[in-house]
């Protein structure tokens, strides 16, 4: 069994849908499950749809009508699917309606709104793999045993969400059938549509693969897997073969965009190998994210950059020697309800990154009542995954880069955790910095 989930710009078309069918056959006798997002940009269109309901400008849902009947259509797709796509649609435009008369959009309707996406996207997707000669059925993640709490928008499923769902898609498996099921959605006790959060349809399929102890979880996207560095930023990255969930977790963490750190948790708890591939390059290995691996060759595994952050460095002379000191200054933060990044903390002073400046005036006066603080915006975080049993070799390299370009490292962190390395430079300077250190540590 392989878990298959494609993304939203892997589906987002007649003629990408007839590719991923081409790559899902190929994997047939691997039995897989396939999980999907919405076509395209269909939940920024819906949601895009409600705001104008809510703030009067009437019920349209043309590119969303555009989007999906136009698959249709190019897919030549039987009347039955044709049927049940309309009728979504109609529903959907019902249900638009009511936000624009009630002038109203509660969270529990939102979740209901987006849910159209991936409603739509399996359907339509399954016509097309029967069409293709597979034996493809289409299901909402509630069939096939999602159920969650009622925390809409970062709805959580309960435990016994593994039990059914493998209990429902292992049947189906063994009786030949390939389940196309809903990414991003869920049903609470009541019945009430919920969903996992934007970009929550790989967190769907890491728990589907996970439920049923699957060979592995796929995540198709539009990138060869996890890069060496974002190659926006640097044209020479390449695809990382492997990392272990800790370092792909500390990635995507501190930047790079290809998986969400909590899709990956379902997976982590069974040991389940996420393997991150491109549909729009099937034949690229992509990138394993496994539990261990030995130790590389090079010391360092990638890079990424975190912008916008703010730097706090905050100051007691009056603290020497005196317990409490960290705590004072993390409740501050703990009560502001801000969450802190990084930190190094000395006798007298703790330096900290924040990762946007919201509410932060609250806090700075708090603290202001017992420490000098200083607030420096414009900074960049940036953090090398690696071998940290290998830290001074990484960080001579790092140093010397960054003297080179005459640039001020104005914090470092080498935490509890084995793999990250990360440092604080200016916002303007951290382009070139990741891209001198790519060119040091892989080129
Ligand atoms: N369609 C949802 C979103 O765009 C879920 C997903 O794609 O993972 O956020
Ligand atoms: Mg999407």
């Amino acid at each position: 069994m392989i878990v298959m989930k494609f993304g939203g710009s892997s589906v987002a078309n007649a003629e990408r849908l007839r590719h991923v069918g081409r790559i899902v056959a190929e994997r047939a006798a691997r039995r897989p499950v396939v999980v999907l997002s919405a076509m395209g940009d269909t939940t920024d269109y819906l949601l895009e749809a409600a705001e104008r309901a809510l703030s009067g400008g009437g019920v349209s849902i043309e590119r969303i009508e555009a989007l999906h009947l136009g698959a249709l259509g190019d897919l030549a797709l039987p009347e039955g699917t044709a049927g049940e796509v309309r009728a979504l649609l109609s529903e959907l435009r019902s249900l638009l309606q009511g936000i624009s008369l009630t002038g109203e959009l509660t969270a529990r309707t939102k979740d209901h709104l987006v849910s159209f996406g991936e409603r739509l996207s399996v359907r339509i997707a399954a016509a097309w793999f029967r069409q293709a000669g597979l034996e493809a059925a289409a299901y909402d993640a509630w069939d096939v045993g999602f159920v969650s709490d009622s925390h809409y928008g970062q709805a959580e499923l309960d435990r016994e969400s593994w039990d059914r769902v493998r209990a429902k898609l292992v049947p189906l498996l063994d009786a030949g059938i390939l389940p196309v099921v809903t990414g991003f959605i869920a049903r609470d006790g009541r019945g009430s549509i919920t969903t996992l959060g934007r970009g929550g349809s790989d967190r769907s399929a890491t728990i589907i693969a996970a439920a049923l102890e699957a060979e592995e979880a796929q995540i198709w996207k539009d990138v060869d897997g996890i890069l060496t560095a974002d190659p926006r930023l640097v044209p020479e990255a390449r695809p990382v073969e492997a990392v272990t969930y800790e370092e792909a977790q500390e990635l995507a963490y501190f930047g790079s965009q290809v998986l969400h750190p909590r899709a990956m948790q379902p997976c982590l708890k069974t040991n389940t190998p996420v393997v991150v591939k491109n549909s729009y390059n099937p034949e690229a290995a992509g990138t394993r994210i496994v539990p261990f691996l030995p130790r590389p060759a090079d010391p360092v595994r990638a890079l990424t950059t975190r912008k916008n952050v703010t730097l706090i460095d905050i100051v007691s002379t009056r603290m020497v020697g005196q317990p409490g000191f960290l705590e004072r200054v993390f409740a501050g933060f703990a009560r502001s309800g801000i969450s802190v990044d990084m930190v190094a903390t000395s006798e007298v002073s703790v330096s900290l990154t924040l990762d946007s400046l919201n509410e932060i005036n609250g806090v700075e006066e708090e603290l202001s009542r017992f420490a000098t603080v200083e607030v420096k915006t414009g900074k960049a975080i940036v953090t090398i995954i690696g071998d940290v049993s290998r830290s001074s070799e990484i960080l001579r390299r790092a140093f010397g880069v960054c003297m080179d370009l005459g640039v001020q490292v104005q914090m470092i962190s080498q935490g509890a955790s084995k793999v990250n390395l990360s440092f604080i430079v200016d916002d303007t300077q951290a382009d070139i910095v990741v891209r001198e250190l790519h060119k040091n540590y892989f080129e």
